[in-house]
């Protein structure tokens, strides 16, 4: 039976292959069962000093012809390699009898552990490169890797894997691996990146789950929607067949052409923005040709910490990344958290249905401090950003026209609003579509907003009652649904009506064959995840206004979502 598990995509295309489960990790060697030294901790330091000198002369070769982004990381390799922690440590292990190869496992495994603990999410990702750095020192300390087994693996390979190290991805073919799935990571992690330079599908965060699967089954990557298929059925595996065909000729031409600005056969001007989850996301921006953040998601800025970040933090942080958009629209999300996402400092009673529970709008509005800070930091951003910029607050989660107006009320208490509060100003508030009692009443919603950005993620799962993270009924909640689109298409009619511009910043924004269709329902804007920002712009360039609202017709009489899927072929 077909299983579908979501994740985060992080490098775009369609993957068709066979599953291949790669379990590297090197484990720390038990304490009972070491191996006892058949030489003296002298002869073995004096192993690890030359497997040190050979993995540093390698990585300064390798930072040498690689292009700036892997030079850095490469960098990054050869400080850890020589931090004098590692060392001591390691020496520590061979004076107590540990081989050099041991205590290497040793010293890289507690590292490893720290760095994994850290509540910063940019030191913990670290916890990869020491990985690397442990593989390539293994190498050459037992003349043996585990990360060998990548250079034989056999054609239409899908590959599983818990994460990959640069390492790992260093031993990777894009003749023979079609695509990556990761139970963890992100799609700003090196692995990511070396990816998307290899033009190889890549969705993370799909979750420990993936590790327990068997290899050999057939399976497809969607680098796209983020969604994982295991024992696809027939039907989505031809659709996905034909799209991997299709997108290949396509990615070609969108990269070349990422910086020109969307523009439709007939004149429409779309911009797409960039979905953004971290600090680090925003390095990708400037690559993409993304017309700015439709989506900055705060929630990371809030997480695994002990205390709520300080307006001041907030500021800062905020700051850093209007920095880097000079004249763009910058969105930012209200902090969308819930029961499925607790915070340290936030009581938040288990509940049994937490994305039905307190989240969103509803956890700021019984935690009203947390959302009059996070107000005052975005009112003084808006108050130093030059003219040309504005900045856009999104409410998240919101199901009832009352808890938007508290939000305004709330708002207007803020000092300085009215510096930037006003017709025309610099700070602008929107509403997100993801509830269908919000879509339901659009038309209410829209005379108090300036904006609409539709999350189609939750709108697809509210509508169709099936939870976006339960792989068991993901496939149920595709947002081709009809009963989605009408949703949409209604938020796009009331948008109209009241002149406000409606964008989508789920997931089916960042897929190039959907683009007609929402275009032609009335979406005016797209907000996707970065790797996905040249192929929808190709595929806006490509929309003839027109025919897209034929299509978007269609697709409203459709019953079926394989309906509208059948559709969208005939249209490409
Ligand atoms: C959505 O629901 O579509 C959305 C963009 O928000 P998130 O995925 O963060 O819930
Ligand atoms: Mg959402």
């Amino acid at each position: 039976m077909q299983h579908v598990f979501s994740g985060l995509p992080a490098a775009p295309g369609i993957g068709v292959g066979t599953l291949y489960i790669y379990n590297p990790l090197p484990q720390r060697s038990h304490p009972h069962a070491r191996t006892v030294q058949a030489s003296t901790p002298a002869e073995e330091w004096e192993r690890f000093v030359v497997a040190l000198q050979r993995v540093d002369d390698e990585l300064a070769r390798l930072s040498a012809v690689g292009n700036s982004f892997l030079s850095d990381i490469f960098h990054v390799h050869r400080e850890i390699l020589h931090d004098k922690t590692l060392t001591d440590s390691v020496l520590a292990g061979i004076d107590n009898g540990l081989t050099a190869s041991e205590a290497t496992q040793q010293a890289t495994a507690d590292l490893v552990d720290i760095f994994e603990n850290l509540s910063d999410a940019y030191f913990a990702s670290r916890a990869t490169d020491i990985r690397d750095v442990s593989q390539r020192l293994l190498v050459h300390l037992d003349g043996v890797s585990l990360a060998q087994q990548l250079h034989d693996l056999p054609p239409d390979t899908i590959l599983v894997a818990e994460d990959l190290t640069a390492f790992d991805t260093g031993h990777l073919s894009s003749t023979t691996v079609v695509g990556i799935a990761l139970a963890g990571s992100a799609p700003t992690a090196h692995t990511s990146i070396l990816a998307r330079s290899l033009g190889l599908p890549l969705i993370c965060a799909l979750g420990p789950g993936i590790m327990q699967l068997e290899g050999n089954q057939p399976a497809i990557v969607d680098g796209i929607q983020g969604r994982l298929f295991v024992m696809p059925d027939t039907e989505t595996l031809e659709s996905y067949q034909e799209m991997r065909v299709r997108l290949r000729s396509f990615r070609i031409s969108a990269e070349a052409s990422s910086h020109e600005p969307a523009v439709t056969v007939d004149g429409c001007n779309v911009p797409v923005r960039a979905n953004i989850n971290s600090r680090e996301d925003v390095l990708l921006i400037p690559s993409s040709g993304a017309d700015g953040i439709g989506l900055l998601r705060t929630e990371y800025l809030f997480q695994q910490r002990t205390t709520p970040p300080s307006v001041k933090t907030q500021v800062e942080a905020y700051r850093e990344m209007a920095d880097q958009l000079p004249g763009e629209i910058f969105t930012v999300r209200l902090l969308d958290i819930g029961g499925d996402k607790p915070v340290q400092y936030l009581p938040q009673p288990l509940e049994s249905n937490p994305f039905l529970g307190v989240r969103g709008i509803r956890l700021l509005l019984q935690e009203p401090h947390l959302l009059q800070d996070q107000l005052q930091a975005l009112v003084l951003l808006a108050r130093e950003v030059p003219p040309t910029n504005t900045i856009r607050v999104l409410v998240p989660m919101v199901s009832k026209v009352a808890e938007l107006t508290r939000v305004l009320e709330i708002l207007d208490q803020v000092d300085h609003v009215a510096d930037v509060r006003y017709p025309g100003g610099p700070l602008q508030i929107g509403v997100m579509i993801e509830v269908p009692a919000a879509a339901l009443m659009a038309d209410h919603f829209a005379s108090l907003v300036d904006f609409f950005s539709i999350g189609t993620n939750d709108l697809s799962q509210y509508t169709l009652a099936a939870d976006r993270v339960n792989s068991a009924v993901a496939a149920l909640a595709t947002s081709l649904d009809p009963s989605v689109l009408r949703l949409i298409g209604m938020t796009c009619d009331a948008g109209a009506a009241a002149g406000i511009p409606v964008t989508v910043c789920g997931e089916m924004a960042g897929d190039p064959s959907i683009t007609p269709l929402l275009l032609g329902l009335g979406v005016k804007e797209l907000s996707v995840a970065t790797p996905s920002v040249a192929l929808v712009k190709y595929a806006v360039r490509q929309t003839d206004m027109a025919q897209a609202r034929l299509l978007a017709r269609a697709a409203l009489e459709c019953g079926r979502a394989q309906d509208v899927t059948a559709l969208l072929k005939q249209n490409i």
